[in-house]
């Protein structure tokens, strides 16, 4: 298991520093922790080329983006069953198990994957962001770069 509270804080910290404050009111980009305009410290994010919004979620979202490529589900289930399960053989011919349970059981297949991966994000092993699947070795990787 993981420790993803600590990769939680990175991100987070890494969209703090990928962005900067802005002022909603004045709707100008603030350098320092308060407007001089307004003395607000209620800012939004805003993000060179991206936009501007309240929170970090999508920040985290757009540097994963921009940053790591999204896996293939599919074919990181499909490793697994083949690493787990022998070739089926009859006669001279054979099948990768994969090959049997994409064409005989699709439905079952597509159950298989989004099991599959589901347990690989609970173990903190891969994040779900926007609908796509990363590694956390990706993601790492570009928190270094970014610190
Ligand atoms: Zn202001």
């Amino acid at each position: 298991m993981y420790n993803t509270d600590a990769i939680e804080e990175r991100l987070e910290a890494a969209a703090y520093k990928a962005t900067d404050n802005f002022c909603y009111g004045y709707y100008v980009v603030v350098e320092g922790d308060r407007c001089p305009h307004c003395e607000s410290d209620d800012f939004m994010r805003h993000m060179e080329g991206v936009g501007v919004e309240y929170g970090t979620d999508w920040v985290i979202e757009e540097l994963i983006r921009q940053h790591c490529e999204p896996i293939n589900e599919e074919n990181l289930y499909c490793e697994m069953l083949d690493e787990c399960y022998p070739m089926i053989e009859i006669g001279c011919l054979s099948w990768y198990s994969s090959y049997l349970v994409i064409n005989l059981d699709p439905i079952a297949f597509r159950c298989g994957v989004s099991e599959y991966i589901d347990g690989l994000v609970q173990d903190g092993e891969y994040f779900e962001y926007d609908g796509g699947y990363y590694r956390l070795e990706d993601i790492e990787e570009m928190l270094d770069d970014i610190e």
